[in-house]
């Protein structure tokens, strides 16, 4: 093995140029050397595509989406597991696919794959594709948001005609796609937005954004023939995400509920619309100074607590529309919360804030919550 730098190195000859998902090949040198010697570029999940012909009789699953990805492929994990299943999930969800032994006869991967994943990507025919939403993100590594598009749109060009998509139409860049996809015919399963579905069975899937991740979970566990009623146990007993909407702990008839991870407006705001009476947590380092995102469920919030850099902002926006108090310190947030909480209601930390200024990243910040839950009398 030789260790050299690939910007100096003559890449002629080379099979491929191996790279991190986190580089940005829009802006990064390594694009136009590693064309002009007509070597691709590629990532771990190409050489997973690569590799599959040696592997024993699966099926692969691809899930991609804007929000949502992560809770959908723990879930197509959890449901093909239920069923019995051989199965292992990975890519973006953190845990690399070429890490692990590959699955006996008969077993199903379930890949969440990032747009920067796709775009390593060229040979990946998933039996089962699932696109969930795309909506404004990531705009520093594309031309704009139809390039963004244009990568999620690529887990299909690379699938075959016969194989199966699940797509939600709940915006125009993934209702455009899924018109191009007519031709599959039954092949394709579109997911509608809004649709009323009873979710009460399923703890860990609440709120409309659930509703979707579940009806695409469903569709996907369809195609791969899984029967009705492993699907159905699935959906019942799946723990869902640490720091997702998390059920921490149920203390006096309060339910405490972690969700860390929601480090914008965007993503409290289908926290805030899945129950109905919340004492909410909030703050931290703010992205945006407003919190018009959260607003639709503004309704549903008893009280509100602030904390971090962002907590008398917050503060100061929330006041005209609900009692609020500035809390400071998620501890002391906890402990007012749970004293004025009464039974039926949820204490929801749903920062809408990054931890930085108080927290080393988003999961110590939930650890945190779970611990000041456990410390209440
Ligand atoms: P991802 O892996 O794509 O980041 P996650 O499953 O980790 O998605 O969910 C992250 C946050 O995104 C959740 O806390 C929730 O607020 C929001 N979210 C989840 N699913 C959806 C969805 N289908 N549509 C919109 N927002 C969603």
């Amino acid at each position: 093995m030789e260790v050299a730098d690939p910007l100096t190195l003559d890449l002629t000859g080379f099979d491929g140029i191996i790279v991190s998902p986190g580089v940005p090949l829009n802006a990064h040198p390594i694009r136009a050397h590693a064309a002009t010697a007509h070597v691709p570029i590629i990532g771990d999940i190409e050489l997973f595509a690569e590799a599959r012909a040696d592997l024993p009789p699966h099926k692969v699953v691809g899930i991609t989406g804007t929000n949502g990805k992560s809770t959908t492929t723990a879930l197509i994990h959890h449901i093909c597991e239920t069923a019995g299943l051989p199965s292992l999930m990975g890519g973006n969800i953190g845990l690399p696919i070429l890490g692990r032994d590959p699955l006996p006869a008969g077993g199903i991967y379930v890949l969440e794959l990032s747009s920067y994943q796709i775009d390593l990507t060229h040979s990946l025919d998933c039996d089962v594709a699932v696109l969930l939403n795309i909506t404004p993100d990531h705009l520093d590594r594309y031309d704009g948001f139809e390039g963004y598009a244009a990568s999620k749109a690529r887990l299909f060009g690379m699938q075959a005609g016969d194989h199966d998509a699940v797509i939600g139409i709940g915006d125009a860049p993934s209702a455009a796609i899924a018109r191009t996809l007519s031709k599959r015919g039954a092949h394709l399963t579109k997911i509608a937005p809004g649709l009323c579905m009873d979710q009460s069975r399923w703890p860990a899937l609440q709120g409309p954004h659930n509703a979707q991740n579940a009806l695409a979970a469903i569709a996907a566990c369809d195609a791969l023939g899984i029967g009705k009623a492993a699907i159905d146990k699935g959906l019942e007993t799946f723990p869902g995400l640490p720091h997702r909407m998390e059920r921490v702990a149920t203390k006096n008839g309060v339910l405490f509920v972690n969700d860390s991870k929601a480090t914008n407006a965007d993503s409290t705001a289908p926290a805030l619309s899945a129950y109905p009476r919340i004492h909410w947590i909030l703050g931290g380092k703010a992205k945006t100074d407003d919190l018009d995102a959260c607003r639709p469920g503004f309704g549903h919030v008893v009280r509100a607590y602030t904390i971090g850099d962002a907590g008398s902002l917050f503060a100061r926006l929330l006041a005209p529309e609900m009692p609020v108090e500035q809390s400071g310190t998620l501890d002391a947030a906890v402990k007012a919360a749970a004293a004025n909480a009464q039974p039926g209601e949820v204490v929801l930390l749903s920062p809408a804030c990054a931890s930085f200024d108080q927290f080393k990243d988003y999961e110590a910040r939930g650890q945190a919550f779970r611990d000041a839950v456990a410390a209440l009398q």
